[in-house]
């Protein structure tokens, strides 16, 4: 085989590997920029057999040849419109370029559809030239707007289309000032589109990597809104919608019982050291809530919610509501007051909700502040059912 051949079969064949490869890749990214793509280089792969193969085409006279590829040329650059309306990133190509560059299609087929005619209509000879210099003229506007506007997309389109701008307007001028075609016009065309190939692939591949990075900060975004959504700003600790989705995910099991811890007259100590030390208080009670086999959260105010996960969840209770006073004294050493912490605590029963939990902790809490304060009490007994409507709530101290 003769070099030219080796080199026309390599160019074909990294053609057809262009076309397969943004084919296959259509169905996983639903991008419609790569069946453009994949129809320009189908159409350049066309072009290039019926002008520039080493053999004429097999059972195809000269003017035939000639007509198909002027044909296929056409649509390489029709298709070429609407690749880069889809291909560059929305927001660097305004609406009515993007309708502009989305016209060369139908413009181009129209052109297309002229090139047999004109051996026949000598009114239309110079239709088809004439019409492809316009739609280029589109293309390269269209790419200058975006380029300007700062996309990357563009840029490496503009790249991948330089080699072929520069060849076929030296082939041109060279043609125009010396009347002969240059002998190795063939090679320079086909370097030329296998440049392209290259670096659209290039710019492909960036602009996935790109969407990806964008994607994946976007991602850590929302991750961060869900989270800071769920927590209390003050402490840490879950807020009310952290807990109810922690409860409901699940991620711990089924937690055994609950504690509603509540801070005893917090309001003397806003009311003695202001509302800063106030604050300090809370932020050392969520850090004095936290351990093992425990998830706390801060309901409001200095309430707070202790779920607790083990068989041992009652004494879990008494241990973290007696964590609040050590945790104050470690962390808000200036405070002369000693702080304790009231307790209702109850079970979770088979199927209850939070809520209705919830809501029999709160009247053993509120019994607990009754009682004189600083104590644990839980709802008993534990695994019946509540009590007669009306009756009176059964009260066990705990710790
Ligand atoms: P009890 O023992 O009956 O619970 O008395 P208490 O004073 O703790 O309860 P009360 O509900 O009367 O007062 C709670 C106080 O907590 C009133 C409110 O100003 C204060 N408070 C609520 N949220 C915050 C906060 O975020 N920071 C500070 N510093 N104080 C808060
Ligand atoms: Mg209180
Ligand atoms: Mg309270």
């Amino acid at each position: 085989m003769d070099w030219p051949s080796i080199t026309f079969g390599a160019f074909l064949a990294t053609a057809a590997i262009f076309v397969l490869i943004t084919l296959a890749l259509f169905p996983v990214v639903r991008r419609p920029f790569l069946l453009w793509l994949s129809a320009r280089t189908a159409m350049i792969g066309l072009m290039a057999v019926m002008f520039m193969a080493p053999s004429a085409p097999i059972g195809l006279s000269e003017a035939d040849a000639k007509l198909i590829g002027g044909v296929a040329n056409t649509l390489s650059i029709a298709v070429a419109g609407p690749f880069l309306a889809s291909y560059v990133e929305r927001k660097y190509l305004l609406e009515g370029t993007r309708r502009l560059l989305r016209s060369v299609f139908p413009i181009g087929l129209v052109l297309a559809g002229i090139i047999p005619l004109v051996p026949h209509v000598p009114i239309l000879t110079n239709v088809p030239e004439t019409g492809l210099l316009a739609l280029i003229a589109i293309i390269v506007f269209g790419l200058g707007k975006a380029i300007a506007l700062g996309s990357r997309a563009a840029t490496f389109q503009a790249v991948a289309w330089s080699g072929g701008v520069i060849v076929g307007l030296y082939l041109l001028v060279h043609e125009l000032v010396t009347g002969v075609e240059l002998n190795f016009w063939t090679s320079a065309v086909l370097a030329a589109l296998v440049l392209e190939f290259i670096v659209t692939s290039m710019g492909v591949v960036d602009g996935f990597m790109d969407f990806r990075r964008q994607r994946d900060a976007a991602l850590a975004e929302v991750e961060a809104a869900t989270l800071a959504i769920a927590t209390d700003p003050l402490t840490g600790l879950a807020n009310r919608r952290g807990l109810l989705r922690h409860y409901e995910e699940g991620e711990c099991g089924r937690p055994h019982g609950l504690a509603l811890i509540d801070c005893d007259n917090f309001k003397r100590i806003n009311d003695r050291y202001g509302h800063d030390v106030g604050d300090e208080v809370l932020v050392a009670i969520g850090k004095g809530l936290k351990g093992e086999n425990v998830f706390a959260a801060r309901l409001g105010g200095e309430e707070f919610v202790v779920l607790l996960y083990g068989a041992d969840w009652q004494s879990l209770a008494e241990k973290a509501r007696r964590r609040v006073t050590t945790a104050v004294i470690e962390h808000v050493s200036h405070l002369a007051t000693t702080v304790t912490a009231s307790a209702g605590i109850a079970q979770l029963r088979d199927g209850e909700t939070l809520a209705s939990a919830l809501k029999r902790a709160d009247r053993a809490l509120y019994a607990a502040k009754d009682a004189g304060r600083d104590r644990s009490l839980a709802m008993t007994p534990f695994d019946a059912a509540p009590s007669g409507a009306g009756g009176p709530p059964h009260l066990r101290a705990v710790g």
